[in-house]
């Protein structure tokens, strides 16, 4: 800009200085001509004078004539300032003011002479040899009756140049004084009309960079103020559309982000071009790694880049399940989507990809758990059937096998209640149909009752189960639920310890603050039983999982009540962990939290 401001005001000057000279120029010459013109007037008026007032001689050529004209000549030359020179009508000088005549050549072709002939008045200006200097000639003819021929005058234009000097240097320094001020003014005019200019430049480049809150300054109406305006307008605009344009933005990257199926999205020229957190974790990608990137050059499971550049090839959409590996064993359901923007533009594709190892998984334990269910009720139906068929063949009438059968059929059937009570406990609990009731449980009475209810399967092997509670001791929980648990882990610990052992129940405070305060509590059941093998640990929570089935049944087991202790724990918001040893005995130890947080209970 400073650019285009430095030509305009070269422009100015320019043309200022041209006009300037040009004027100058024009002023010089007309005054020189003027000068000359008006020289030229004097003389001829002049030599209109001495053609009236002169004594004119006859026979010009004669020596005595010669010398009156050349006497004359120079008399006047005193008074006119001119040279004066007669010269006759064949043109030879008869008397001059300056030089020798007879040293004189002939004057008929001289040019003032030669128009004197023709048209009465001639004048010439001629660089002089004898004086050496610009003359002005001025020649007229003389009709007198004794003098035909000429007169002429010459006068040096010494003066008159010397007058054109000086005005060329008064002139030249009122241009100059003119240059300098007219640069001056120049360069405020220039500077006035470009700095809007330059302020919307600036502006222009501003919005370019994306600062879309620069504004020019509008000041009036012309075309400037009305660029500026535009400009104005045009930020506003962007600006808008800009807003507009993070707004959708924001609003799909959180869609995105929030989403629980990864997005892949591969452009015409193969480029990843977005790709959503889910899809970094389930491909084992990163974000700022893949994005700009060729899908063929991010490592990805071979099946799914097959899959991809099937599409792309036949743009026709893929849907199958794919297993990963890595990070880590997923069971995938892929879609792969080509994309067009309009009818013929092809877009790119759109990998779209959903976990379904859960949803498998739960199908697979759906199926296993009614194969195991109907393992685990065939075997007590089979003994049922079977008793009941030997009763009818004949062995009713041994009233004594009868009772021992009949013993049979009767434990079986409790067993097979058992094991649909507990069945049906599961599945209440696992699709959380009965919401738990949460209300303070005094824990020391809570755990007393609890022990008492199972004292005398415990007394029956002797077993002898000793209680430790903190006095004062509330916990927030559903008191049955509560029950369940501990319930179930006592008669295990019970259950699986031989005659004469000892079981052990412990409630206490964890993390017990300065004050006295604490937020969980840690239960422990423990026992000194038979234990159960490192192998089985990590198991025994499945359902109708059982380290050893001969033993469990004989305990009149179902397998399935560790299973429901870990649900109510887990809806309860608590932890449960398992240690145990050989032959030396069992721990369970649970963790609960004092309060419920009751917003996390609708799960
Ligand atoms: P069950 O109804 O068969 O007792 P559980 O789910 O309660 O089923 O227990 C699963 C398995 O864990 C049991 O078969 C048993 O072998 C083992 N087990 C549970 N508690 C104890 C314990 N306190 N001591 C030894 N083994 C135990």
């Amino acid at each position: 800009m400073a650019r285009f401001r430095s030509r305009l005001t070269l422009i100015f000057v320019l043309l200022i200085g041209v006009s300037v000279l040009a004027a100058g120029i024009y002023m010089a010459s007309s005054f020189k001509s003027n000068h000359i013109s008006q020289l030229e007037q004097n003389m001829s008026r002049e030599i209109m004078l001495i053609e009236q007032t002169l004594q004119w001689r006859n026979e010009p050529t004669s020596a005595s004539a010669m010398a009156f004209y050349t006497d004359w000549s120079k008399k006047l030359q005193d008074t006119t300032g001119a040279r004066v020179t007669f010269v006759t009508l064949d043109g030879t000088v008869v008397g001059d003011s300056i030089s020798e005549v007879s040293q004189m050549d002939n004057h008929l072709d001289r040019e003032e002479i030669k128009s004197a002939r023709e048209s009465g008045l001639g004048s010439v200006i001629r660089y002089s040899d004898t004086i050496k200097q610009n003359m002005l000639y001025v020649a007229a003819p003389i009709h007198d009756s004794k003098f035909e021929g000429y007169v002429r005058l010459a006068m040096s234009l010494q003066e008159v140049e010397q007058s054109v000097r000086e005005l060329w240097a008064y002139l030249g320094m009122g241009l100059l004084v003119l240059f300098l001020v007219a640069t001056l003014v120049s360069y405020r005019i220039a500077y006035n009309l470009t700095r809007p200019i330059e302020n919307m430049t600036r502006v222009a480049h501003q919005i370019a960079h994306m600062d879309y809150k620069a504004r020019a300054q509008t000041t009036g109406t012309d075309e400037i103020g009305q660029l500026g305006y535009a400009i104005n307008a045009m930020a506003d605009s962007l600006q808008l559309q800009m807003a507009q344009i993070r707004e959708n933005e924001g609003r799909l990257r959180t869609v995105m982000e929030h989403m629980i199926n990864a997005i892949v999205m591969i452009d015409d020229q193969g480029e990843i071009v977005l790709i959503n957190r889910k899809a970094e974790q389930m491909l084992g990608i990163k974000n700022k790694a893949s994005l700009g990137k060729k899908f063929e050059e991010v490592r990805v499971p071979y099946e799914l880049a097959e899959m991809t550049q099937e599409v792309i090839e036949r743009k026709l959409l893929v849907h199958d399940e794919l297993t990963i590996y890595y990070p880590e064993e997923r069971l995938l359901d892929v879609n792969v989507v080509p994309v067009y923007y309009s009818e013929q533009e092809w877009a790119g594709v759109l990998i779209m990809l959903q976990d379904v190892s859960d949803i498998r998984r739960l199908e697979r334990m759906r199926s296993e758990f009614v194969a195991n269910v109907s393992h685990e009720l065939k075997t007590p139906i089979a003994a049922v059937k079977g008793f009941a068929e030997t009763l009818m063949n004949g062995a009713l009438n041994d009233p004594e096998i009868a009772q021992s059968f009949l013993q049979i059929i009767h434990d079986e059937s409790e067993r097979l209640n058992r094991l649909i009570g507990d069945i049906l406990e599961l599945s209440k609990i696992e699709s959380k149909r009965v919401p738990l009731q949460f209300s303070p449980v005094h824990m020391p009475s809570f755990m007393q009752q609890a022990v008492e209810m199972l004292s005398k399967e415990a007394d029956k092997k002797h077993i002898q189960v000793s209680l430790q509670v903190d006095e004062d001791m509330y916990i927030e929980a559903d008191e049955d639920r509560l029950r369940q648990i501990v319930l179930n882990l006592l008669s295990n610990a019970i259950n699986y310890t031989s005659d004469g052992g000892q079981a052990k129940v412990v409630a206490a405070p964890l993390d017990v603050n300065e004050d006295g305060d604490y937020e969980r509590i840690q239960l422990t059941i423990s026992d000194t039983g038979i234990g159960i093998p490192k192998k089985d640990l990590p198991r025994i929570f499945e359902r109708f999982y059982r380290v050893d089935k001969a033993r469990s049944r004989g305990s009149g087991g179902t397998g399935l009540g560790l299973s429901i202790v870990k649900h109510l724990v887990d809806s309860h918001h608590g932890t449960i962990k398992v240690e145990s040893e050989i032959g030396v005995g069992t721990t369970f130890t649970i963790e609960l939290p004092v309060l419920q947080d009751h917003h996390t209970d609708i799960r």
